[in-house]
């Protein structure tokens, strides 16, 4: 495992472990661990661990982590869970790739909030999430058609989520927006939960985006990825 000089950590497959500390069955493929400002969410601008987790089943044409799809190291809970408490913070976001096609996530979840940690999962909505801890808070995307992977959407997934959670529409362009206007209107979504609007980096500008929700007073909140902004998209991972 490598930490730099900000204590994030990467995986190494090289790593040996320490046979005092020996993996238990309760593992994750784990792409990296690192404490940021929380970029997205209602929880923008909080300190935040992140647990990105490997592996995702879309490939959406803005996809910024695409390198969290292959690799990462298996990692017990155990220790995921000693990295974030290293960091001092209150939040904690599991992410990844798609954090849910990993078993053992609702256990790390499960975990996380029985130590007191505010924990939330960004999940890319195609996969069920009937049985995610109660105390987490999802911010789930629905697809745009833009993504070219809207066809994956699960929509059974707005049944389950809690007026706490958050849906996410990552729009490329005008027309996704108004797929997504659509979208809000006919599942009532801004009635179930916090609407996310976040438009993609150099795509879709977030003052023509925050022009047409004004425009239209639509009930969703404008997030812009502040990461992005704080680090000037410097193509490393914040
Ligand atoms: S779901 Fe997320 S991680 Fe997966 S391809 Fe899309 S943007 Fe990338």
């Amino acid at each position: 495992m490598i930490k730099d000089n900000d204590n994030n950590v990467t995986p190494d497959n090289d790593d040996q472990r320490n046979d005092d500390n020996p993996p238990d069955n309760d593992t994750l493929l784990v792409s990296s661990i690192f404490c940021s400002i929380q970029g997205e969410s209602t929880s923008q601008g909080a300190i935040t661990s992140f647990i990105r987790l490997c592996g995702c089943n879309l490939n959406c044409n803005y996809c910024d982590t695409r390198w969290s799809h292959e690799g990462g190291e298996e990692i017990s809970i155990q220790k995921i869970i000693e990295t974030v408490t290293e960091h001092k913070s209150k939040y904690v976001t599991v992410t990844g790739g798609e954090p849910l096609l990993q078993q053992n996530t609702q256990k790390l979840l499960t975990a996380l909030t029985k130590l007191n940690y505010k924990t939330s999962i960004e999940t890319n909505g195609t996969a069920d999430i009937k049985g995610i801890n109660k105390n987490t808070r999802i911010v789930m995307d629905i697809k745009c058609p833009d993504s070219l992977m809207s066809e994956h959407n699960d929509l059974q997934n707005i049944n389950y989520l809690k007026d706490t959670d958050e849906l996410k529409f990552v729009l490329s362009s005008t027309s996704d927006y108004n797929w997504a206007k659509s979208m809000i209107e006919k599942f009532d979504l801004a009635e179930k939960c916090t609407v996310l609007m976040s438009p993609v980096w150099e795509k879709l500008s977030p003052k023509k985006l925050a022009e047409l929700i004004l425009k239209d007073k639509l009930n969703v909140r404008l997030n812009l990825q502040l990461h992005k902004i704080i680090w000037e998209n410097d193509g490393k991972e914040h």
